[in-house]
């Protein structure tokens, strides 16, 4: 789907709106979920102009795999990574996807039960 530079991240990445940023390099960003489903929840986004994980082709292997990693490194430091935490990406409002930006979900802190709702 086309990326619509005015979405709820994209602002964030301009900086004109605020968050609480927990991680930033050349590729990605990661801070705190505004409306948090764990005792920690934070998002991990490109900042790349992807829409949904479906828009990625497979230049995005690096990137994508960079996201993960980082989502493990920021939960390390947050000290959530050894009690355990699960990655979500919501793809299409079908999912979930109410922000049409990239976005790797990490939640901790709680039992999470399975299969996800
Ligand atoms: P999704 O439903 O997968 O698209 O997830 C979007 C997530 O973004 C939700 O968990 C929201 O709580 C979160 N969110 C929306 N606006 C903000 C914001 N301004 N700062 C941080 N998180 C946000």
């Amino acid at each position: 789907m086309p990326y619509d530079p005015s979405n709820v991240f994209a602002r964030i990445l301009r900086r004109e709106l605020p968050a609480q940023f927990l991680h930033e390099d050349e590729h990605c960003v990661a801070f705190r979920d505004v409306a948090p489903q764990a005792p920690t929840h934070f998002l991990v986004i490109p900042k790349a102009p992807l829409a949904r994980l479906a828009d990625a082709g497979p230049e995005a292997a690096p990137l994508l795999g960079h996201l993960l990693l980082v989502a493990a490194r920021v939960a390390r430091t947050l000290g959530v990574a050894e009690d355990g935490f699960r990655l979500v990406v919501n793809n299409g409002a079908g999912a979930g996807q109410t922000v049409f930006h990239l976005h790797v979900h990490v939640l901790a802190g709680r039992s999470l039960s399975w299969p996800p709702g």
